[in-house]
């Protein structure tokens, strides 16, 4: 189908742009009641909700959003984990396995006051083993008379050991400031270029765009080719909706009908894509008086592969009647399989029925395109998903989903920390849940694999 080259998109592809993105991960280890869960809720300020500790109960590890210095990053917090593994020695040393197949640095949380024990050396020597930075917090040192203590910290190999109390927040600024340091760099989510939201209006030929855009511009009175104290690039046309102005992107050709004789469908293609690679968000046009064609569907998944937000309009609805609306719905069920997230509006660019709707959905996509959902809620959401429905079996082996974090967003982006390869159709499971959960109408989701074997 028209979606395949959607699919195919180069795994690689995807991976590295992941990799640019994900913010970095931390991960929390140490023997129990060392003061990891505690040092962890420092450090996040308490800003997201820490399970309640159940002596004896198996805890999934947690991962939470955490920030500093404007650095973000994730914080996998392995307090409650016990493992399968036998005997205190077995569960740390697994845990510390863990971090360091998932996490891009790792800390070792230590109670100063009781100094290094036989466990804690056995984690280090697991530690020493992994190629990824690994901090030490010498936590409990509540006060001064406790700094001799840290210095016999040294004696585990790792380095300065970094005193804390994780009970009094004392010298967990100086640890922060060696966790960023050692973290890879973070991606800076970069304030959006302030300014109207960009629009592109696209679609095949003669589904009336250009006349859609003189209704939109007419209707409001507002097309503006210029803005006192703003230089407007003289493709773009300004147009007011709904109280709001709004950058309809690349629309020079639009306004002023240009047909090239020959190559006229590969330029037409090639100023869909350079409108849609200017937009936030894509209004693709569909003539709903005409059958759904594979170059409206092309068209359709050029936004999605570009990752922008997403309204359907449905034009020419002056000309549909009760069973055009009936053959258009199964069409629509057939074809936009893809893109159920996406909200449809039926408009007449010749009578100017339900233009008006068209500024709240693109609202609607823009904030789904805009929208993070924080690690804690996300691995609470997922943890019981996953328990409920975990992943099928490939090759003979169960792949574990370890947590997860909403790495990027405009398209939001997921990135599952997993054991194994998920496949497509488990991560279309994952989505369709995600979505019934916390919604993201009309805004393309990725959800990308992890694997750290
Ligand atoms: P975890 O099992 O490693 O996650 O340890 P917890 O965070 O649950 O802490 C274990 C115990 O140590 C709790 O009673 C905490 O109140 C206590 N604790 C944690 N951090 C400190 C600290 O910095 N100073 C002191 N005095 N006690 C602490
Ligand atoms: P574009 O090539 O996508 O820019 O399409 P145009 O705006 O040039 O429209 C193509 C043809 O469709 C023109 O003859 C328009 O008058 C007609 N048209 C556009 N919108 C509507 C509509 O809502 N209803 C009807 N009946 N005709 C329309």
């Amino acid at each position: 189908s028209e979606f395949a080259a959607f699919d195919a998109r180069a795994a690689e592809e995807v991976a590295a742009e992941e990799e640019q993105q994900a913010q970095p991960v931390l991960a929390v280890v140490g023997r129990p009641n060392v003061g990891k869960s505690t040092l962890v809720n420092r450090i996040l300020g308490r800003r997201e909700a820490v399970v309640q500790d159940v002596p004896g109960v198996t805890r999934d590890r947690v991962a939470y959003d955490a920030q500093w210095s404007g650095r973000r990053f994730t914080m996998v917090d392995t307090g409650g984990w016990e493992p399968g593994a036998t005997g205190l020695q077995g569960a740390v040393a697994a845990q510390a396995e863990f971090a360091m197949t998932t996490a891009d640095a790792v800390l070792l949380v230590v109670d100063a006051t009781v100094g290094a024990t036989a466990t804690d050396e056995a984690v280090v020597r697991v530690l020493r083993r992994s190629k990824r930075p690994v901090l030490l917090a010498a936590n409990k040192v509540d006060d001064q008379r406790l700094l001799a203590d840290t210095a016999a910290l040294w004696s585990l190999g790792l380095g300065e050991p970094h005193p804390v109390s994780g009970l009094h927040g004392r010298g967990s600024g100086d640890l922060l400031d060696a966790v960023i340091a050692a973290l890879p760099e973070a991606p800076r989510e970069g304030e959006r270029a302030v300014g109207p939201r960009r629009v592109a209006l696209v679609g095949k030929p003669n589904v009336g765009k250009s006349s859609l855009l003189n209704k939109l511009a007419g209707e409001e009175r507002a097309v503006v080719d210029s803005v006192a104290g703003t230089t407007v690039d003289p493709v773009d046309s300004l147009v007011e909706l709904d109280g709001e102005l709004w950058r309809f992107v690349d629309t020079a050709g639009l306004r002023r009908k240009v047909q090239t004789a020959s190559g006229a469908e590969y330029y037409a293609s090639l100023r869909t894509k350079t409108a849609i690679d200017a937009a936030e968000v894509a209004i693709v046009l569909l003539d709903a008086s005409e059958p759904l064609s594979e170059q409206d569907l092309r068209v359709v998944s050029m936004v999605v592969d570009a990752g922008r937000a997403l309204v359907l309009a449905f034009n020419k609805w002056d000309l549909v009647d009760d069973e055009r609306r009936h053959q258009l719905a199964k069409e629509i069920d057939r074809g936009l399989v893809r893109v159920p997230w996406a909200e449809r509006v039926n408009v007449s660019a010749l009578t100017g029925r339900a233009v008006r709707k068209l500024a709240p959905t693109l609202r609607t996509a823009l904030a789904s395109w805009d929208q993070r959902v924080p690690t804690g809620q996300l691995n609470g959401w997922l943890s019981e998903l996953i328990a409920a429905t975990p992943p099928p079996v490939r090759g003979g082996k169960q792949p574990k989903v370890l947590f997860a974090t909403q790495a990027g967003i405009r398209p939001p982006t997921l990135v599952l920390f997993a054991t194994g390869f998920l496949e497509a159709g488990y991560r279309r499971f994952i989505e369709r849940r995600f979505r019934e959960r916390f919604g993201f109408t009309g805004s393309p989701v990725r959800i990308n694999v992890r694997v750290r074997e």
